[in-house]
């Protein structure tokens, strides 16, 4: 244990559960588990808070943690349900009066760069934008008082930064774990791992294949995120072993 907690924030699938559009039985909609928002951590550490993606719910998100500030930002690749609130650390730049620093592969610093060209442009005094000081992703780093060690995965085309603080992991995005970054996870108390649905999935993990993945690897508890609608909490839940469980918004887990 290195002492903290890591926060689900979100453990939804890019769309969000419930999605725009669909309509769903008021059984699903009962349980609060099957409420999903975009996938996001937060670690929780004995001197400051670290945010592993910034998705568009990230408002909602850190409100809800009560979350009063950030260390930095982890990004683990640049898809839009992992970046798209980046606008809304500007509050936190404000209050800590400086950059947000940001850890990023380079193709995600890229994505950043293109999307919000204002927070790295010139701007009159008065107007509130946000800052970043990009950081490229080391293989290790100090923050909030935790040790955070960079799990290099495959995600379809891109490469996907998770992190690992002491016993435990999180890769919310992953089609293949390399036989080098598995070696990091044997012998973890707890990982989260990409089942993004039923079916397979050229760029994530289904269901089947989390689950197959998640008994070789053998943490004591694996927790299943990033999940689309086709799983109900509960019924999922219970048909998987007990050491599988799904992760749902709001779960707190000890570091
Ligand atoms: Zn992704």
């Amino acid at each position: 244990m290195s002492g903290g907690t890591a926060t689900i924030l979100g453990s939804g699938t890019s769309t969000g559960v419930p999605s725009l559009g669909t309509s769903y039985p008021p059984d699903y909609l009962a349980d609060p588990r099957n409420h999903r928002m975009r996938a996001s951590l937060l670690l929780r550490g004995p001197s400051g808070n670290v945010l592993v993606d910034c998705g568009p719910d990230v408002r909602t998100q850190l409100l809800r943690a009560g979350c009063m500030g950030l260390e930095c930002v982890h990004l683990t690749h640049g898809h839009a349900d992992h970046i798209m609130g980046m606008d809304d650390l500007r509050t936190f730049c404000l209050k800590k009066g400086g950059p947000m620093r940001i850890y990023a592969d380079e193709p995600t610093q890229a994505d950043i760069q293109r999307i919000f060209p204002y927070a790295f442009a010139p701007f009159p005094e008065g107007i509130m934008v946000p800052r970043f000081d990009i950081v490229t992703m080391p293989d290790s780093y100090q923050a909030g008082g935790l040790t955070i060690e960079c799990v290099l995965v495959e995600h379809g085309p891109l490469a996907y930064c998770g992190v690992k603080v002491g016993g435990f992991a999180y890769l919310s995005d992953v089609s293949r774990i390399p036989a080098e970054s598995a070696a990091q996870l044997m012998g973890l108390d707890t990982l989260v791992l990409d089942a993004v649905r039923i079916r397979p999935h050229p760029n994530h993990f289904h269901f089947d294949k989390a689950v197959e993945v998640a008994l070789e690897l053998g943490a004591k508890t694996t927790y299943l995120t990033h999940l689309c609608d086709d799983f109900d909490h509960a019924e999922t839940e219970a048909r998987l072993p007990a050491q599988i469980r799904l992760a749902y918004d709001g779960l707190d887990i000890p570091l």
